[in-house]
């Protein structure tokens, strides 16, 4: 079987295992969701329920914990964001983010042999993307190889390489190694696994799949998630588009997409009312890992927005602080960062009138927070006690 790719934005199509169109454009597989309905899903753990849309079926070891993430509702969020939230919980996956998903996905297509000859799997990535494809691959007893940029902390490098990857740390301009690698890949049978590839953008299809089945026979009004490369809203706005097709949902959500503000071109883009994103100079924030100042899925995350009728926005350091401060000490949620982005955007869409009060919003907490400190720092403890004077402790903390 050849995988078919199709360029969403000028309609080329090719069977050449490519990423990009000549357009420029990333290119996505070529899929048929037919009259796909719920009763369609099948027996198979997690993401893979949805076997009927996607390339490839359950392969069977760590896939199984690809998927299956809860949605959860407190009274607390609804309070602060000023609508009716729903949050979907993807730090719960074995590496902590959605990235899972789309690994699971890529190592299936590389182990059922669908990629043709493949030597070994790579990434470019120093987060959650290299832990993820380093894991999947292990498991899938693929060899893996990462490129990370020169000045990772080795405290970053240690967290990836307890999969046992072969990391290659890159000098020059790092930037530049995302397309590079994507040209090198098919030449050399390595399958690169980064953000917005075909392959990768199928699996995170599943995160919005299990959202509309969650709901069904209703539908969410808006869709909620932070963008950096452009990846997983890609791939959110792709399964929303098969899903409307094959009549199982009978509206499309609003997608929303959040950035920092620090680092916002696709924000910026939908604020000018450009059809197109470009490059910008890119300051520091918080939620680093989506500080993306030239995202190769852009274009594509943009009129997703904008095509759903939702829209860009961007948050402050302050207010990323804020919504992560929320969730953990009102819904007991530890959510990183970057992913915070989008409670603290859905707060914002809803002051801005883009999403009524009365509305129901998926948010999408795309990472967990435990892999570091929260961002508002430390927490102290409120005294020391000697052992024999817990009891006395006790009442004190109890009001007594
Ligand atoms: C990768 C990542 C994102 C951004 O996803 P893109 O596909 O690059 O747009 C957001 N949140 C978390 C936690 C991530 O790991
Ligand atoms: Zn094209």
């Amino acid at each position: 079987m050849t995988l078919e790719r199709v360029c969403d934005d000028c309609g080329a199509r090719t069977t050449a295992p490519a990423a990009r169109c000549d357009c420029g454009e990333p290119l996505w597989l070529a899929t048929d969701p037919g009259s796909f309905s719920w009763d369609d899903v099948s027996d198979s753990p997690g993401m893979w329920r949805y076997e009927a849309l996607l390339p490839v079926g359950f392969p069977g070891g760590l896939a199984a914990a690809a998927g299956g993430t809860p949605l959860l509702r407190d009274d607390a969020l609804d309070e602060y964001a000023g609508t009716t939230v729903h949050v979907k919980v993807e730090g719960s996956h074995p590496t902590g983010s959605f990235k899972d998903r789309g690994s699971a996905v890529g190592l299936a297509a590389i182990e059922s042999g669908l990629v043709g000859d493949a030597a070994a799997v790579g990434t470019v990535s120093h987060g959650n993307m290299a832990m993820s494809t380093a894991a999947f691959a292990t498991a899938a007893d693929v060899p893996c190889v990462v490129f990370v940029p020169d000045d990772v902390p080795q405290a970053r490098l240690d967290v990836i390489g307890q999969f046992d990857p072969a990391i290659l740390t890159v000098a020059g301009e790092y930037s530049r190694l995302y397309d590079r690698t994507l040209e090198l890949g098919p030449d050399n049978d390595v399958v690169f696994l980064n953000s917005d590839v075909p392959l990768r953008v199928e699996g995170q299809k599943t995160t919005v799949v299990e959202l509309c089945e969650a709901f069904a026979p209703d539908v969410p009004d808006a869709i909620v998630l932070p963008v950096s490369s452009g990846g997983h809203a890609s791939g959110v706005w792709k399964a929303v588009r098969e899903l409307h097709e094959a009549g199982t949902i009978g509206r499309i959500p609003e997608l929303y997409l959040t950035q920092a503000a620090a680092c916002a071109p696709i924000a910026d883009a939908f604020e000018r009312g450009d059809s197109t994103v470009s490059r910008v100079e890119g300051g520091d924030t918080i939620a680093y890992s989506i500080a993306n100042a030239d995202p190769p899925s852009g274009t594509r995350a943009l009129r997703a927005a904008s095509e759903t009728g939702g829209a860009v926005v961007s948050v402050t350091d302050d207010e990323i602080r804020d919504a992560q401060r929320v969730l953990a000490t009102q819904a007991g949620l530890s959510v990183e960062t970057a992913s915070t982005t989008a409670l603290a955007g859905t707060k914002q869409v809803v002051e801005r009138g883009f999403v009524d009060s009365g509305d129901d919003v998926a948010v999408i907490a795309t990472g967990t927070g435990l892999k570091e400190p929260p961002a508002e720092g430390s927490h102290d403890p409120v005294g020391t006690v000697g052992i024999d004077d817990i009891d006395a402790a006790l009442g004190r903390f109890l009001g007594g």
